[in-house]
């Protein structure tokens, strides 16, 4: 790696888009980083804290809002999520490629404090298909599936202020990765 600072990569899609499994695949390259983010919402089943989230209290996250310790942060579904500033900088300097992997709101607030950060955003081929991953992954009652379908759709609308609109189709995650990959290869060495 080079010493040129990282890209900051920042990648929205709708819950249940798949984000998470294409992620994984960028991520088994060591010239990447992610950022954990904190949370106030309830663990799911299997997470667990300082590896899929820093699950912290309302409070505790609100005295961190006040002492600037997030790069954005945002309420999403009636619960709180925050990027952590320090590590996200430690390892762009470092010359590392930082993902962010966070809703619509925080990836535009990310892009105004720092215009160079690459938007990508992940869609689902059509809403059936979210609609099914969503239900199979059993995760969700029935309030919250419905939640998050009427956040997608609204989320979907703000595709056009992302740099760059990946669709994650039915096995094609590990192809929607290497698209990605390229795409902030491509950024970075322009
Ligand atoms: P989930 O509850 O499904 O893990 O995440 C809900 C949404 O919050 C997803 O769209 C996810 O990308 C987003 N998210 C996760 N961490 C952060 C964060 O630190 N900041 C923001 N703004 N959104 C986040």
């Amino acid at each position: 790696m080079n010493n040129k600072k990282g890209v900051l990569a920042v990648v929205s899609g709708p819950s249940g888009c798949g984000k998470g499994t294409v992620l994984s695949y960028v991520l088994k390259d060591e010239n990447y980083g992610y950022s954990i983010s904190a949370t106030t919402r309830d663990p799911r089943e299997g997470e667990k804290d300082g590896v899929h989230y820093f699950f912290i209290s309302k409070e505790e996250f609100l005295t961190r809002v006040e002492k600037g310790r997030f790069l954005e942060h945002a309420e999403y579904c009636n619960n709180y999520y925050g990027t952590p500033r320090d590590y996200v900088e430690e390892l762009l300097e470092k010359g590392k490629n930082v993902i962010l992997e966070i809703e619509t709101k925080g990836a535009l607030m990310v892009k105004e404090n720092a215009p160079d950060a690459l938007l990508i955003f992940i869609a689902p081929p059509d809403m059936e298909t979210l609609e099914n991953r969503l239900r199979g992954r059993g995760t969700e009652d029935e309030d919250t599936v419905r939640r998050r379908l009427a956040k997608a759709a609204e989320e979907m609308t703000l595709i056009p202020k992302y740099d760059l609109c990946i669709v994650n189709g039915e096995g094609q995650a590990e192809k929607a990765a290497a698209d990605i990959m390229s795409a902030i290869n491509a950024y970075r060495n322009a």
